[in-house]
């Protein structure tokens, strides 16, 4: 969607490479087989006539999905005090549950009932017919498969036993105690450079220092010099500006802007 990142790509022999390498425009090339290259050429014009509507009702749409699930289906099924949600992102949503079997949960038969008829009540729905569901069906091998690749539900991506989130793409989530793998997003850090994700993410969770980080090491060219370079980075940080969280450190609330 973004027009400045395209590109014009040419194949051509020998003869023809010069006046294109020297060209403001070129990007890069490729030797291919026979004499040939391929080269790639920045655009001479971008026409900026994306309309922008369009990645905004992506963005806008993915929330109303978010909202409905977590208002008209999760407090259909649970009372609050029973899970806990944690953090949202466009596509995804970590929630805490009480229990491991989500049927233990339910705030009601009722409730029950609805959950149950997402996943198993939903065999013979034709296609075309709508029927909201948030799950993937699993009442057959062909449906589960099916809802594993269908837009719109809610799959399992990750589970595990504990989750610290400091902020946005600022978490560490521990897996299960089988051996399940530990989940870490940590922006502007790379990830191996962080040593002890979980214990850094607590000590600043909990107020006990205020900063934690590593060193980013990378190289970059510089007016046609390649240079290698550490950087200290302190970005694990508990400053945290979507609201105000209470002394617990965990609930949150909105922030008053006037
Ligand atoms: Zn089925």
């Amino acid at each position: 969607m973004n027009k400045d990142k395209h590109k014009d790509v040419k194949y051509v022999t020998d003869a023809r490479l010069g006046p294109l390498i020297s060209s403001p425009r070129f990007s890069k090339m490729q030797e291919l087989s026979g004499g040939l290259y391929k080269v790639v050429m920045s655009k001479d014009v971008i026409q900026r006539d994306m309309p922008t509507q369009l990645g905004a009702t992506v963005l806008s749409g993915a929330k109303v999905v978010m909202l409905d699930f977590v208002y008209e289906h999760l407090d259909k099924l649970f009372e609050r005090k029973y899970i806990r949600l944690l953090g949202m992102d466009t596509d995804s949503i970590y929630c805490s549950f009480a229990s491991r079997n989500l049927k233990d949960l339910m705030r009601s038969d009722a409730a029950l009932r609805l959950y149950e008829e997402q996943l198993y009540g939903q065999h013979d729905v034709k296609p075309g017919e709508v029927r909201r569901r948030f799950w993937p069906r699993q009442c057959c091998d062909v449906h589960r498969k099916e809802d594993a690749a269908t837009p719109l539900l809610f799959k399992e991506e990750f589970s595990g036993i504990s989750w610290l989130g400091l902020g946005s793409k600022m978490v560490h989530a521990r897996g299960e105690e089988d051996g399940g793998q530990d989940k870490l997003a940590c922006k502007g850090l790379q990830r191996s450079r962080l040593s002890n994700a979980y214990d850094t993410f607590r000590v600043v969770l909990r107020g006990e220092g205020c900063v934690g980080g590593g060193e980013n090491i990378s190289f970059r060219t510089f007016q046609a010099r390649m240079f290698t370079y550490r950087q200290h980075k302190q970005v694990v940080t508990e400053v945290y500006l979507k609201g105000r969280i209470r002394a617990d450190g965990v609930t949150i609330d909105p922030l008053l802007i006037r």
